[in-house]
């Protein structure tokens, strides 16, 4: 058994996890706009008071715990986070104070690889040895898989696939560069052109916004906006496809609330422009099946 952590954007869960992956206990809370004045404090106490609390429910001691793996957003280097910039953080020393605390080793990963680790080992893909897992959500991130292996380079955490351009001179990303595929296919960006196109209140919850797409999909109004969503993802799904040749393309994160109504677009897209170099009969674009737990199982299976 270990402890799985995920931290989010908009969220923080913390499960205890068992050998298949099977989340035995889990503590879940939405981190609010006052908790980002001293995000720090809240994460750490956060974490601190979740992992006690489950260990008390479940009866367990800490030594009888693996590790505490973390999934976070971010950078990675040396066991530290830095520059989270959803959650304006600019560096948090995560690893020290937790094996302090619980006196168990701590890891820490990308949240995109930990999910996409998850669905590799436990979800949609644990029968693509080779496979790509793309993160749409508030931005695009990702993991690539090659002989049932994650692709990690030695020095940076890598895979940016969100930060891939895919139009010269295109929309201005935070990351500095133009036209990164994240501008243009992270959910946030459709959310939030769907929101303007329909005149829904800048407050409109997620999973109703996800609602709205779904209920006028084919709306006039919002075609176009689709269509171009279409191009874009297509472009971006082709090129990782064209690198990595992957037997599956899996997708998770908010997409997954849109993509049953997304992916035959893509895919036909993707076939009638002809965007892969080696042409494929079937294109085989998946949704992720282990919804917001993926982040905490991931965290837990890493090796
Ligand atoms: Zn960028």
């Amino acid at each position: 058994m270990n402890i799985g952590i995920d931290i989010g954007g908009s969220h923080i869960g913390v499960g205890l996890v068992g050998s298949s992956g099977k989340v035995i206990n889990k503590k879940e809370v939405d981190i609010t706009e006052k908790d980002k004045k001293n995000i720090e404090k809240m994460i750490l106490n956060t974490i601190i008071n979740f992992v006690k609390s489950i260990l008390k429910e479940q009866d367990i001691e800490t030594r009888e715990l693996g590790y505490i793996g973390i999934a976070s957003p971010g950078t990675i280097e040396n066991n530290c986070i830095y520059n989270v910039v959803n959650l304006g953080l600019e560096k948090l020393d995560i690893a020290k104070v937790i094996k302090k605390e619980f006196g168990l080793e701590v890891k820490i990963k990308n949240d995109a690889k930990c999910a996409g680790i998850a669905e590799s080992m436990y979800g949609r893909t644990k029968a693509a040895q080779d496979n790509i897992y793309l993160c749409l959500g508030t931005g695009i991130g990702g993991a690539a898989f090659l002989s049932n292996k994650l692709v990690e380079p030695r020095y940076k955490s890598g895979m940016e696939f969100g930060h891939m351009i895919i139009q010269k001179d295109g929309r201005q990303c935070k990351c500095g560069s133009k036209g990164c595929f994240e501008t243009y296919c992270s959910m946030k960006v459709l959310k939030q052109e769907i929101r303007e196109t329909l005149e829904l209140d800048e407050n409109e919850t997620s999973a109703n916004i996800v609602n709205e797409i779904r209920k006028h999909i084919n709306d006039l109004r919002i075609q176009p906006i689709i269509d171009e969503y279409v191009q874009y993802l297509a472009i971006g799904i082709s090129n990782l496809i064209n690198i990595f040749e992957p037997e599956m393309v899996c997708i998770g994160g908010s997409f997954v609330f849109i993509g049953d109504l997304i992916i035959p677009k893509v895919k036909k897209e993707i076939q009638d422009k002809k965007l892969l170099f080696n042409p494929r009969k079937e294109i085989d674009i998946v949704l992720a099946s282990l919804g917001n737990d993926a982040g905490i199982i991931g965290a837990a299976s890493l090796l």
